[in-house]
């Protein structure tokens, strides 16, 4: 761990050496996501990072949405985005910014690269501009248009603007080099007609300008120095210098691209996310089973235990895919010390103690966090019938089984030695009651040390106990099969939902949204937010007790 906080990731190293050679003075990011979905765990390493570069050299940064493109955007995503980096903790204090303020300075950089020849109106419609193009191995072959004059693109151009044409009938290109080893390079298109409304500037707009203009423009107005992506964009950088340099930007954006965070088996992109939420696999885009950051936010993942899995990820300059485990590990280690450690029954089975007396009931202390004193305690009632597990008891035990069986003795956490003398079954051979006496001198605190018992398990009275749904998780892909298939579908897991109706200890009653807590030997849960109701509150299961993740030497 102490390596990873120590040791600079590569794009802190070029920055360093910006800084040193002078050509920046200050450190400036941005984070900017296009409002056409949720962000998800890949969005929370881009964000954590710009964040926390700018925080790192006592820079700024910035929030922008990109949006412009305005088929897919839409005002629900760009409050819902919003909602995420705030509570990840990314400030961009009073910098929230939108591409689509800048429509205007992208028309006007337009006709400046018109005026100066490097750009021009052509007529070719898309068809003809992929042909056009060429391959890989072959030259593009100059468009028919390509020659115009300044005056007539400057001409056509502001009928563009105006709306006399139809979509698709006309482009503006950058004049560049249609033989550039570079296909990014073969005269790109950088402005389209589209009669669309746009969520922010509504219909004063009918052409939009292109991502790979747009985005340079949009780093240089606000001073960006470096402007962080993601490895696809690699490809793009020479066309991203190009328009800050033909544009003449005083202090010209650097672009640094970095490998996106992916997840082994599990849905990480935008685009199928959607899919899953459109075809109502999940109930959502917050659906607890996804990783966008609204779910598990609604799961119960905490900022903390979000950013410690980014920086365990770290900065990588090629394609890696990371286990979900690590996530999983991130979580109960924030978690473990800071939450209260309750008693809660998934699957429950009445125990009943025939020699404790009928009607009494009596309060036994419990530490909330035996590992965490500041977390006080509470008093849980104890009385004769309480629930157990169902899995706690069994009539014939096999080999190892230390819990409840006829004739054996365990503890009951924070109370009593229980015996097991008998149980009570349906006419389907269900266990119904497991009856038990306890031992009063074994008091939980009172130093008995008569004897030792091996297992010991967990309890909720029987009198008080809360009725709670609870959701526990298994991934929503099938592993065995992976994520994707070939024309485009997804191999889904039948069984990623389990609901149990459990009881719960009397403490829990006024647990509130995304509340969270240990269950002693189930795992940490957090109270759903969209489903819980006043009094009958449902839980999530965020991550089981159980590790198989170690973390790297
Ligand atoms: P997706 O591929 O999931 O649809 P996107 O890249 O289209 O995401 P944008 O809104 O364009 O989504 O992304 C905003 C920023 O987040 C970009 O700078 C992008 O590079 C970064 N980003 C997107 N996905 C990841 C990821 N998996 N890991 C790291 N950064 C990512
Ligand atoms: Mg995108």
């Amino acid at each position: 761990m102490e390596n990873e906080t120590v040791s600079k990731n590569f794009i802190e190293v070029e920055i360093d050496k910006d800084l040193a050679e002078g050509v920046y003075d200050t450190v400036h990011t941005r984070f900017p996501p296009e409002p056409n979905g949720y962000l998800h765990i890949g969005h929370a390493k881009s964000i954590l990072l710009n964040y926390g570069l700018a925080k790192k050299y006592g820079g700024k940064f910035n929030m922008r949405f990109d949006d412009t493109n305005p088929t897919k955007e839409r005002t629900e995503f760009v409050d819902a985005i919003k909602r995420d980096i705030q509570w990840l903790g990314a400030d961009w204090e009073d910098r929230l910014f939108f591409a689509s303020d800048y429509f205007q300075q992208m028309y006007d950089a337009a006709v400046k690269l018109i005026r100066k020849g490097k750009a021009y109106v052509c007529d070719l419609t898309a068809e003809e501009i992929r042909t056009y193009r060429g391959t890989l191995t072959e030259p593009g072959k100059d468009s028919p248009y390509r020659n115009r004059s300044v005056e007539e693109n400057l001409a056509l151009f502001e009928n563009m603007k105006n709306g006399q044409y139809k979509d698709g009938e006309k482009v503006l290109r950058a004049k560049i080099d249609m033989a550039s080893p570079n296909m990014n390079m073969r005269d790109p298109v950088i402005y389209r007609v589209a009669h669309t409304s746009h969520h922010n500037t509504g219909d004063t707009w009918c052409i939009y300008p292109m991502y790979d203009f747009a985005h340079p423009i949009e780093d240089a107005i606000e001073g960006i120095t470096h402007s962080i992506c993601t490895l696809e964009f690699e490809d793009h950088r020479p066309l991203y210098d190009w328009v800050v340099r033909e544009l003449e930007y005083p202090h010209p954006p650097r672009q640094i691209e970095f490998a996106k965070l992916y997840l082994t088996n599990v849905v990480t992109g935008k685009r199928y996310i959607k899919k899953l939420v459109e075809d109502g696999t999940v109930d959502g885009w917050d659906d607890p089973r996804l990783v966008s950051i609204a779910a598990l936010r609604r799961r119960g993942f905490t900022p903390e235990s979000i950013q410690m899995f980014v920086e365990l990820c770290g900065v990588a300059k090629s394609q890696g895919s990371v286990d979900y485990a690590m996530l999983e590990y991130c979580i109960r280690e924030d978690l473990k010390m800071k939450r209260s450690r309750m008693m809660a029954v998934l699957d429950p089975v009445k125990l009943i103690i025939d020699n404790y007396p009928e009607g009494e009931v009596e309060y036994l202390d419990a530490a909330n966090n035996l590992e965490n004193e500041a977390l006080g305690s509470r008093r849980i009632p104890f009385g004769r019938e309480l629930y157990i597990e169902r899995e706690d008891f069994m009539e014939v035990p096999p080999k190892k089984y230390f819990r409840l069986f006829p004739g054996n003795e365990v503890r009951l956490m924070h109370a009593y030695f229980v015996k097991c003398e008998s149980f009570v079954k349906d006419e389907n051979g269900n266990v119904t009651e497991v009856h038990c006496t306890y031992d009063p001198e074994t008091k939980a605190g009172s130093g008995f040390s008569g004897r030792k018992v091996k297992g010991t398990i967990h309890w909720v009275p029987a009198c008080c106990a809360i009725d709670a749904e609870v959701r526990l998780y298994e991934n929503l892909i099938d592993e065995e099969k992976g994520v994707y298939n070939e024309d485009g579908t997804m191999n889904i897991n039948p069984d990623s939902l389990k609901i149990m109706q459990a009881k719960l200890e009397p403490a829990l009653k006024d647990a509130k949204a995304y509340d969270s807590f240990q269950f002693v030997r189930n795992g940490f849960f957090c109270v759903d937010a969209k489903d819980s109701q006043e009094g009958a509150p449902v839980f999530n299961r965020i991550v089981s007790l159980k590790s198989s993740f170690k973390l790297p030497k």
